[in-house]
């Protein structure tokens, strides 16, 4: 029972923590050869590895990260390199393999430096596929990743997972609010927040715009016109006024948050938040991070060609396919409009050739 409440919670507010016991865990049968694959200690993400892993037989070890998904854990710290050199140390894996490697997931990027884990434990790390689904073929194929195995991609699939797993709290609480100063428009905010809720994700990527509040503009301006037009066809008011402006509200709120919750788009509420003075809430902060000062301006993103040591990791980590290797061995910036500042980048350099420059004239 307590093991469905947490499922269902892990799916529905995937925002908020949901841990399970960190340490080693047996897939199937596993010997001193096998595989040791890491991960979070999200309750959720580890039911579903094992889904994906059925059959197979490899050692997953369950690092800190606050009970919290790879990719937001990364980006708010909580998965860091010391989560993983911890769990490597404490978890007794050493006595049970006689090999030297751990498979990490790309997504944790951002946290996990991966030349400092190696440094601190004399392990092997290395970047495993972004998808759970791809883990099956990436071991059987002798651990080698194809292109695919490295970007994210943002499916129909993947659009209804988020929609679900981060944007239900916010509906949520708008029912509540509803519920508690304006039961009469409870039904239909219900009705329509839903259906906004899921058209907005579903037709996201066909929407103009890099960014998920410009998406969301182009929607409302829409809905704005329809309402205009059923104004002036009923003199006493449209019927549809209230359900066109909870929609209206309804996609403002998914649009804005969803660049923070898709790793393909960058964020619109850090910024915003941050502007706005808000430093923190828990454990995820606003203002002040590499993060936000990048995606704000304040910082840019730099890369200087002579510093590189030409170690690869830039274009290993990227989720987005902005760095290429050169002839000469060495990293191009190849593509940077399509930087979403996850900062995994960063993160990896070792030689300091990629940096987040503070801009000029800002504070
Ligand atoms: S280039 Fe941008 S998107 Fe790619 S790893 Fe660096 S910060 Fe992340
Ligand atoms: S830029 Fe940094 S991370 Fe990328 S290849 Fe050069 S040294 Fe490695």
């Amino acid at each position: 029972m307590l093991s469905l409440l947490k499922t269902v919670w892990g799916l529905l507010f995937r925002l908020f923590p949901c841990p399970a016991p960190t340490g080693l865990r047996e897939i199937g049968h596993p010997g001193p050869h096998s595989p040791v694959l890491v991960t979070c200690n999200f309750d959720l993400t580890i039911k579903r590895l094992k889904k994906e892993l059925e059959g197979l037989d490899l050692w997953l070890l369950v690092a800190q990260s606050g009970g919290v998904n790879v990719w937001c854990a990364a980006g708010g710290d909580e998965f860091n390199t010391h989560s993983v050199v911890s769990a490597i140390k404490t978890s007794g894996i050493g006595r049970k393999v006689i090999h030297r490697t751990i498979i990490l997931p790309p997504l944790s990027g951002p946290g996990v430096g991966i030349a400092a884990v190696r440094k601190a434990t004399k392990w092997n790390a290395r970047w495993g596929p972004v998808r759970a689904e791809d883990i099956r073929r990436y071991i059987e194929s002798g651990l080698r990743r194809d292109e695919g195995m490295k970007r994210v991609t943002y499916t129909l699939a993947e659009r209804l997972d988020t929609a679900l797993g981060s944007l239900f709290p916010f509906y949520f609480m708008g029912g509540l609010l509803f519920a508690m100063f304006s039961r009469p428009l409870l039904s239909g905010y219900l009705l329509i927040g839903a259906v906004a809720f899921l058209l907005f994700f579903l037709a996201v990527d066909w929407i103009p715009g890099k960014r998920g509040i410009v998406k969301a503009g182009y929607i409302n301006l829409a809905l704005l016109g329809i309402l205009a037009i059923t104004e002036l066809y009923h003199p006493s008011g449209s019927p549809y006024r209230s359900s066109i402006i909870i929609a209206v509200v309804m996609i403002f709120v998914y649009g804005s948050e969803l660049g923070g919750l898709a790793p393909h788009l960058p964020s619109d509420l850090d910024p915003f938040l941050a502007r706005a003075g808000v430093g923190a809430v828990g454990n995820v902060a606003f203002a002040g991070t590499v993060r936000t000062e990048l995606l704000n301006g304040y910082r840019d993103l730099t890369y200087d060609h002579d510093v590189c040591e030409g170690c690869r990791n830039c274009f290993e980590i990227c989720p987005q396919g902005v760095w290429r290797m050169g002839e000469d061995k060495r990293a191009i910036l190849a593509d940077k409009d399509k930087c979403t500042a996850c900062r995994a980048c960063l993160t990896q350099c070792q030689s300091g050739a990629i940096q987040a420059k503070k801009q000029t004239g800002t504070s």
